[in-house]
Parts: structure tokens; C-alpha cells; sequence
């Protein structure tokens, strides 16, 4: 027997919620779940033991969507959340260069700014950043993704002007002399990426280990990450090596399940036709979903609606394909033994979503095909009545709302937005829910933020009293299980992980109080105290 943990609070997961003291782990697997003395027998001279000191013991966490690459990619960037101003901004990004060497050709890149929260109360443009440098090309990515302002220097390099003509699925903004202002949106951001020099092989390594080493630290053990098309330049082959050279070093902390986006429908049959397919690969490294990009964002007025938004009248967002465009790609999915993950966050874009997978599953039928959509944000009963009836899972990020609550009445008005982020209602009508927090697209990834915002319906700072949508609050088994059994449905593993049951892996963690005992407004002070992915030691406070 290789590892024993006593003396704990074991909380299983399990159907009937049993409890236990002990677990037993060999070769990456819990032999023997149960009370101390039934599972201290099982100990031989070889046999490392660990008291727990009455500490709960979890199943490992599941990030059901999130960013990996881009995560450790970011740490390479210069973080903006949270900037109040424009020049904030500025000399945020002026001090983070400032010490940091910058090769010949590398560009300066940041993240996470929102103009909501500038005082000057507009977006940033291509003359702010010329205030950071006019030699070095520079772009800011927004908070959501979906958008980026450039430097002259970097206008200049990506050859736009105001002659340029449009591009399809995208814009770049143009002031009122018909002048480039430096933002570019949607898949015009490709004009900006493709000139980005790529990083190398261990470079991606580098920022794979970084991000595995934070997510180790907050007990999450598995992530569904979009990581092939995420560096501009970066072959998706590289990426799958960087993770498969990684596990073989022994240096990955989670497990990864690749939600697969690809830039063109060409490129991804190129894909399918190497032999990847979902559930390609082992219990380290899996090949995930289809990931297809189908709207924008809320906060930048993207994500697609079926009515116009409340706060700009002349916009209902931007859908990244036509129906036909959209039913062909999940049809390629489906013939091609994929399921797909398509990111809508506006109604419009779940309708067509959802159209396209029940085409396919009538063309091409399919057993036990798990397509999800990845957000779900502006829903209304009667979507969420057909994420049931069709089996579709709704991957969710709880931690949203801790930005959205304050902007989704703005943009949809009260009566629509009484239906949307309606996580009890998904789980009332039986919808699969997958728990997860879209990091970096978001404020945060930390376990316990995550479970404050489905449990409290609150922000951090506790706001609003009592919770927005009350009726809506998760109780703390059901938060619990989306991170856990629901991720694991997500990925085909439900029996192999997302609960603590013989002859599943070792994935667990230690939190510092009891979540089910503990005050719901504590849930975000808790710590994760020590981490374990297949029985190994992987995280300590
Ligand atoms: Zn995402």
C-alpha cells in the first residue's frame, strides 16, 4: 500500500453521501475507503501515512472550462484587471516593462482591462498605448477576450489603415476622420496575432508548469482547457507535446481533457483525419470536444441575442457563423466521433447552438454523445428546458457573477435577465452542470471564490445583501457536485473520478474547515491544505 490518510472527515461524494475516516491509495488508486481501523489494516512496511487531523477530505475539483495555456500564458503579460482608469493603464504597463527585457521583435502584451470600470468612461485607443512606447509594438487584450486595442507601432506592423477593408466575423474600430483607433474585435484580433512572434516548445512548457502549479494549490485536479488555437503561431501539435513531455517528467499537477478550437473547418478535418477523437489518449492527457466559438461577450456587447440590447438599441452582438455555417461544424463533430463544447453566451447564439446538435444528432445518430455549451449565460426557460430534452450539458462559471450581476440588468433589462445565470433551474430540470471559471476570462479561478458565488450569489465583497437572484443559490452539495461528478460526466470519467469510491483515482484534496458545517459567507476565507492527483503529494499549505 503506498499512501494512507487518517483521521479525517472523508467526504465521498458518493450517491448516498457517505462519510468516512480513511482512505487507502496504491498505484494512483483508492483501494479502500472506510473507517480508521478497517483501513490502517491494510498497512505495510512501505506504506507512507498522513493524519489529517479531522480535516475534510474532497474529491479532487474539476475545472470544467477553463484556459491553461493561456493561463501561464498571461503570467507573461501584464495584468490590467481591475484598472480604474485609462491611466492606470498606462503606467501599469509602462512599470511591468520596465525591468524585463525585450528581444528584438517581441511585442508588449497585457490583459484584462475593462472600459466599464474607467473612469474616463470610454475604450482605450492606439494613443494611450503610444504614451507606453512608439518603438515597441504593444495590444491589451479586454477582460473578455473577445477584444484588443494596439499601439501605432503595432497598427503600422499589422499594415491597417484607413484604407483597410473589413474583415469577416470582426471589425477593427475607425474614429470620426475615418482614422484606425487601434481597437480591433472579434476575429479581427487574428490581423494582430498573426504578426505576434510565437514562443518555442519549452517556452509553452514553462507556462503549462506555472499554471499547473497555481491550480495544484487550489485543490482542482482536472481541467477542461481550450488550448490549441490559444498563442498565435503555436502549432496544436506542440501544445499536445508540451503536455504529453510533461506528464512523462512527472511535472504536471492536473489532469487535462482538451477542448479542441480550430480557426478554420479545413484545419480540424486535417485534425480528425490524424485519428484524434474524443477520448483519444489516457487518463493524464485526454482529447476532449470540438470547441467552436459562437458569439462575443456580454460585457463588450458581443454575445448574441434575440432582441436588441437594452443599453445600445442598435446591436443585438455578433454571431461568429450563419446557421449553416454552425450545423456543419457540429455535423463534422459528430461523423467525426466528437462531441462538441460551443461557447454562446446570448440566447440567439444557444438557439442556433442547440439547432445544430439536434440536426446532427438526426442525421448522423450517435450514442451517448455529450455535446455542451460553455457559458450559458442568457438563457430563458425555455432554453433550459432543451439543454434537458436534448441531453446538452451546460458547462457554468458561477464566478461571473461576480462582474455580471452588476451589468446584466443594463444590458438586457430586469425582466429577461430573471432567467439568466438560472443555475438552480438547470439542475431542477435535470440539465447535466458542469462547474467551471473560464480563467483567465474572468476575475479568478479559486476554488472557494467560485463556490461563494454559486452558494451566495453574491460578489466578493458580499454584494448584493442576500444575493442576487436568491432563488437561484446552489445549496453547498449541489456547488460541490458540479465541480466534482459534473465535470467528471463532462469528460466520460464518471467512473473513474469526481468521487471518493474504491477504484477510482486518487484525486483529493484537504480543505481547512468543514464546507457543509461552516457560515455560507465563510466559504471564500477557506484554504486548501494539501493536494493529491493519483495519490501523489502534489500541493502543501
Ligand atoms: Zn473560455
Amino acid at each position: 500500500m503506498d499512501l494512507i490518510l487518517t483521521n479525517g472527515k472523508v467526504e465521498t461524494m458518493n450517491e448516498k453521501h457517505q462519510r468516512a475516516q480513511a482512505v487507502a491509495i496504491n498505484e494512483g488508486k483508492f483501494v479502500k475507503v472506510g473507517l480508521d481501523d478497517e483501513v490502517l489494516k491494510l498497512k505495510t512496511k512501505n506504506t507512507k501515512i498522513i493524519d489529517l487531523k479531522g480535516k475534510m477530505l474532497v474529491p479532487g475539483f474539476i475545472d470544467s472550462h477553463m484556459h491553461f495555456l493561456d493561463f501561464g500564458y498571461s503570467l507573461t503579460k501584464v495584468e490590467l484587471n481591475g484598472s480604474k482608469s485609462i491611466d492606470e493603464v498606462v503606467k501599469k504597463t509602462k512599470s511591468f516593462f520596465k525591468d524585463k527585457k525585450i528581444r528584438e521583435g517581441e511585442w508588449l502584451k497585457g490583459r484584462g482591462w475593462n472600459q466599464d470600470l474607467f473612469k474616463e468612461n470610454r475604450f482605450l485607443n492606439r494613443y494611450d498605448l503610444d504614451l507606453v512606447s512608439t518603438e515597441i509594438p504593444i495590444y491589451l487584450t479586454r477582460v473578455c477576450g473577445h477584444i484588443a486595442v494596439v499601439n501605432s507601432k503595432a497598427l503600422s506592423i499589422i499594415g491597417i489603415t484607413k484604407n483597410s477593408s473589413q474583415i469577416e466575423g470582426g471589425r477593427f474600430d475607425l474614429d470620426k476622420s475615418g482614422e484606425p483607433t487601434g481597437v480591433f474585435r472579434e476575429k479581427a484580433l487574428d490581423l494582430i496575432y498573426r504578426k505576434v512572434p510565437a514562443p518555442r516548445l519549452e517556452d509553452i512548457k514553462n507556462m503549462l508548469i506555472d499554471a499547473t502549479e497555481a491550480y495544484a494549490a487550489q485543490g482542482i485536479t482536472s481541467v477542461q482547457t481550450d488550448d490549441l488555437s490559444t498563442i498565435p503561431g503555436v502549432d496544436y501539435e506542440d501544445v499536445i507535446k508540451a503536455y504529453k513531455e510533461l506528464f512523462a517528467e512527472g511535472k504536471m499537477k492536473t489532469r487535462v481533457y482538451e477542448q479542441c478550437l480550430f480557426s478554420n473547418i479545413g484545419q480540424y478535418r486535417e485534425f480528425l483525419a490524424k485519428g484524434y477523437k474524443t477520448g483519444y489518449g489516457d487518463e493524464n492527457f485526454k482529447i476532449g470536444p470540438l470547441k467552436i466559438l459562437s458569439d462575443g461577450a456580454l460585457g463588450g456587447r458581443t454575445a448574441f441575442m434575440t432582441e436588441p440590447y437594452a443599453d445600445d438599441p442598435t446591436t443585438s452582438g455578433i454571431a461568429c457563423y450563419t446557421q449553416e455555417e454552425m450545423d456543419e461544424w457540429v455535423l463534422t463533430a459528430q461523423n467525426g466521433n466528437m462531441t462538441t463544447a460551443i461557447h454562446c453566451i446570448g440566447d440567439a447564439a444557444m438557439y442556433r447552438a442547440l439547432e445544430s446538435i439536434e440536426k446532427a444528432q438526426k442525421i448522423e445518430p450517435r450514442k451517448d454523445m455529450r455535446h455542451s455549451i460553455v457559458h450559458c449565460q442568457i438563457t430563458d426557460k425555455n432554453l433550459i428546458k432543451k439543454f434537458s430534452t436534448l441531453g446538452v450539458i451546460a458547462h457554468i462559471q458561477p464566478v461571473f457573477l461576480d462582474y455580471d450581476l452588476r451589468i446584466v440588468e443594463d444590458r438586457i433589462g430586469k425582466d429577461r435577465a430573471q432567467y439568466t445565470y438560472n443555475f438552480k433551474r438547470m439542475l431542477d430540470e435535470g440539465v447535466h452542470v458542469a462547474g467551471g471559471s473560464d480563467y483567465p476570462y474572468c476575475e479568478f479561478y479559486q476554488t472557494f471564490y467560485n463556490l461563494h458565488e454559486a452558494v451566495n450569489r453574491q460578489d466578493l465583497k458580499g454584494y448584493p445583501e442576500g444575493g442576487w437572484l436568491p432563488d437561484q443559490k446552489l445549496t453547498i452539495d449541489e456547488a460541490m457536485s458540479i465541480f466534482t461528478k459534473g465535470g467528471a460526466y463532462a469528460s466520460y470519467e464518471e467512473d473513474v473520478k469526481g468521487t471518493i469510491e474504491e477504484g477510482k483515482l486518487a484525486d483529493c484534496f484537504v480543505m481547512s474547515d468543514d464546507i457543509f458545517e461552516i457560515n455560507s459567507s465563510e466559504i471564500k476565507n477557506m484554504n486548501v491544505e494539501m493536494t493529491f492527483m493519483g495519490g501523489k503529494l502534489v500541493y502543501k499549505k
